[in-house]
């Protein structure tokens, strides 16, 4: 299986599938690499309740935009997952899978891929592994010596399994505030954030965020995050409408039983829920990164600065405003600007 080709893709979730879209029509021989045995990239482990913040047709990848989802306006993490499968069956994209990407580095003239199914050469590669696998806990003291349960946004599945519990969310992004309004209704939560949350008005769904991706993708000044960080979908009104959506300012340390603030306060708590954010997956391509540390490393677009056969796609807004996005993944990750970039370079 594994052999030779032009560009190989690596990671088959949207912003893989978005590539590969503009791949095949551009005719150049590529394979996409997913490690993932089912499609659906980082969508197949969100949480029970987790909705997307836009209705769907404002989550479009390239060329088929995705179905609405029947009863609900704000489509589900399994609705697109459906997408993203039929996507990919749709324009027959060369996904190979489950095959993970060990390494990636220079061999002369081209790149060598090493896989757990062998090694694929390449003249181009496309990164496009996401954040998901790299889940971000920063480094508070205490944190080892904490008696109760923690996890992060990646285990969370449902609030079940904390009813009647102390809870501490930590983190002022979307996954916190969702979780929070999720694990309110059935525990007793405390809410934590580095900074005071900024809520996005009641009014800006992903429809605004669509427009205003849109907008910053052709040059316009002011992205998405100038609005706010959390959008106000149902269940975070909801949770408002409780009265649950207050953030506590961040705490000093943990200890065996809970959490202390600076100023010598403390609180109880059985489970700490760190919501606070991913790191981008990179490690398989140490050996052409010298300059990459736990963020970012440096592009030109979406072209490595540090191996220019290397193109970086989603993951963040230093690829692209929006670009980790379903809608980014199509019109802001500049996914056809990178097969454009390389059909050039082929060419010439
Ligand atoms: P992923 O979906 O993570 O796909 C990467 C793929 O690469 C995976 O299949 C993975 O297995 C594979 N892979 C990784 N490493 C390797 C390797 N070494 N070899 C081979 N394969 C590999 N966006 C929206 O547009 N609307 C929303 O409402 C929204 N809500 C979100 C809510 C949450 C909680 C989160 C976390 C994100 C949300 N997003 C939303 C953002 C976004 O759409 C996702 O983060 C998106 O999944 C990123 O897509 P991706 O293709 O870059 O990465």
């Amino acid at each position: 299986m594994p052999g030779s080709c032009d560009v190989v893709v690596v990671g088959g979730g949207q912003a893989g599938l978005a590539v590969g879209y503009y791949l095949r029509r551009a005719g150049l021989e590529y394979v996409i690499l997913d490690a993932q045995s089912q499609p659906g990239g980082a969508w197949r482990h969100g949480w029970d309740s987790l909705r997307l913040f836009s209705p769907a047709p404002y989550s479009p990848l390239p060329g088929w935009g995705m179905p609405s989802q029947d009863g609900e306006d704000f489509p589900s993490a399994g609705h697109v997952v459906d997408y993203l499968r039929a996507y990919e069956q749709r324009y027959d994209l060369a996904v190979r899978r489950p095959v993970r990407v060990r390494e990636v580095r220079a061999a002369g003239a081209r790149l060598a891929v090493q896989t757990d199914a062998g090694t694929w050469s390449a003249r181009y590669v496309i990164s496009a592994t996401g954040t998901w696998q790299c889940p971000y806990l920063p480094d508070v003291p205490g944190r080892e010596d904490f008696g109760g349960r923690q996890l992060h946004t990646v285990d969370y599945a449902s609030p079940l399994e904390f009813r009647g519990q102390r809870v501490v969310i930590v983190g002022g992004g979307n996954s916190g505030a969702q979780i929070l309004a999720d694990v309110s209704r059935v525990a007793e939560v405390t809410w934590v954030t580095r900074r005071p949350p900024r809520f996005m008005p009641d009014n800006v769904d992903g429809r605004v965020l669509f427009d205003v991706a849109t907008r910053t993708a052709a040059g316009a000044a002011g992205g998405v995050s100038d609005l706010g960080d959390i959008v106000m979908v149902p269940s975070v009104r909801d949770a408002r409408e409780r009265g649950v959506l207050h953030a506590r300012a961040m705490f000093a340390r943990l200890d065996a039983h809970g959490v202390w603030w600076a100023d010598g306060t403390g609180q109880p708590c059985d489970a700490v829920i760190w919501c606070t954010g991913f790191r981008p997956e990179l490690a398989h391509l140490a050996p052409l990164l010298p300059r990459w540390r736990q963020g970012v490393a440096p592009t030109d677009g979406t072209r490595s600065v540090d191996e220019s056969r290397l193109y970086l796609l989603g993951y963040g807004d230093w690829t692209g405003s929006a670009s980790a996005t379903l809608v980014g993944a199509g019109r802001t990750a500049r996914a056809r600007a990178t097969v454009a970039d390389i059909s050039a370079r082929l060419a010439g």
